[in-house]
């Protein structure tokens, strides 16, 4: 309870919210207004009339990114609607500024129609750098990023979606090494066939994983070819649809190598973390209570058992504000036309290598003195490490210029340095 009252006063605070606008030139005198608004404001316009590409050089939109929502599936609370979900949209504005400093508009819009809401989001290319979708329920979410992927010319990124996908993807590509198992041979289990598990399971297999040796679980069991025949799943879920006799959760998991929760609190026993193989990786991301507490995943076997979860108050916290603020970062400073498979990669792979350095003392006490070393209880770098935007927007920056996907060349280290600085 102290939680909530606490942000009702938290948000109430004079001003109400969180964010404001800020101007960042001289507006002292009538000739710095004659500059900022009319008359003089009409060079700039005219040489963006002439070429689109110097509103990057005259406006703000190199470093704004619209968060776009229609509040249909926000945090755990389900289909609030728009307007409900604007604390939730100023709240990603709020890490996107502090983690990034890119400024966001939150724009909450009242359409639950697919096409309609493509429509009015392609509609404000002008203005922003970069897309962030968030909080739109499956399975429209798969539909609408398509169709704006397709559209716009500027990076859109269903975080829901990839930020699971590329943060749970690092801490798989470590999780594997540590228990000496080779990508392609994993046999991985998904419960969940949602929004981030789609995606998740997708990117795995662009990390390496093998699609046929995906199984893929929703509230009713496994997905099956005959289930895809009954016309009982979707067409994203069919995508991973097994030749396999119906089952359930518990049936996938036996001999399974991982398991990527992605679906509702509690619904793992020990009794099915010990009918995995050897050495299981248990990504168990639910929130607020994941499929499985740490503890029981833990105490379940002898052997190895590599676990993280959505929880901050556990090792292995997979948290989406290891992604999104930096590969927005690395994707604006390209100017880039889109976030595509080798940036997400990139960001994957950076992430999974910070976690094999040592860790700064800072960043230590900052998590209550505990040893932080590359190894089962930390296979990902935590949230408030410094280090992530160094290391994750140069190396989402280079695979944008190496794919194609950049309008501005950098020079690396020149880059690397200005982050720093
Ligand atoms: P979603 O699109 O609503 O998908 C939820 C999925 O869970 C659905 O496929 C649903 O099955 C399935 N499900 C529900 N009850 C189940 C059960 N008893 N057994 C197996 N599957 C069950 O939601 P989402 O956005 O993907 O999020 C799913 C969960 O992951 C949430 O708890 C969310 O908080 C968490 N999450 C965590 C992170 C993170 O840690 N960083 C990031 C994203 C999401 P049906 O399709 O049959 O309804
Ligand atoms: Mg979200």
């Amino acid at each position: 309870m102290g939680l909530d009252d606490d942000s009702r006063k938290y948000h109430r605070q004079d001003p109400p919210g969180k964010i404001e606008i800020a101007t960042t030139k001289p507006t002292n005198t009538q000739r710095d207004l004659s500059l900022a608004y009319s008359p003089g404001v009409a060079a700039p316009c005219l040489d963006i009339a002439e070429d689109e590409d110097a509103a990057y050089e005259y406006t703000a939109k190199g470093n704004l990114v619209g968060v776009v929502s229609n509040g249909s599936a926000v945090l755990g609370l389900g289909d609030i609607g728009a307007q409900a979900s604007k604390p939730v949209m100023e709240g990603k504005g709020v890490l996107f500024k502090r983690f990034a400093d890119i400024d966001v508009f939150d724009v909450e819009l009242d359409i639950a129609d697919v096409d309609d809401f493509v429509a009015a989001t392609k509609a404000m290319e002008p203005t922003f750098g970069g897309i962030n979708l968030e909080d739109i329920k499956a399975p429209e979410c798969f539909e609408i990023e398509r169709q704006l992927r397709e559209q716009m010319d500027i990076p859109v990124f269903h975080d829901d979606q990839h930020g699971t996908a590329i943060i749970s993807g690092a801490a798989l590509l470590n999780a594997a090494d540590i228990v000496d198992k080779d990508l392609d041979e994993l046999d991985i289990v998904f419960s969940g066939a949602g929004a981030s598990a789609l995606a998740t399971a997708r990117f795995y297999v662009s990390l390496g994983a093998k699609k046929e040796n995906i199984t893929m679980c929703d509230s009713s069991g496994i997905i099956t070819e005959s289930r895809v025949e009954d016309g009982d799943v979707n067409k994203y879920k069919a995508e991973f649809a097994k030749p396999v006799d119906e089952g359930s959760l518990s049936d996938a998991m036996e001999g399974a190598d991982v398991l990527a929760g992605l679906s509702v609190g509690g619904i793992v026993s020990q009794e099915m973390v010990r009918s995995m193989a050897d050495n299981p990786v248990i990504f168990a991301m639910a929130n607020p209570d994941p499929e499985i507490t740490y503890e029981d995943a833990k105490d379940a076997r002898d052997d190895t058992v590599i676990m993280a979860t959505g929880r901050s108050d556990y090792p292995n916290q997979v948290n989406n504000v290891l992604g999104f603020p930096f590969i927005f970062r690395g994707a604006l400073d390209v100017r880039a036309t889109e976030i595509n498979e080798a940036m997400k990669r990139a960001a994957a792979e950076a992430l999974a290598e910070l976690a094999r350095q040592d860790v700064p003392d800072a960043v230590v006490k900052a998590y209550g003195d505990h040893p932080l070393q590359f190894g089962a209880d930390y296979v990902i770098p935590k949230p408030l490490d410094p280090r992530v935007l160094f290391e994750v927007a140069p190396a989402v920056a280079q695979a944008a210029m190496t794919s194609g996907a950049a309008r501005e060349r950098l020079d690396m280290n020149a880059y690397r340095e200005e982050l720093e600085a």
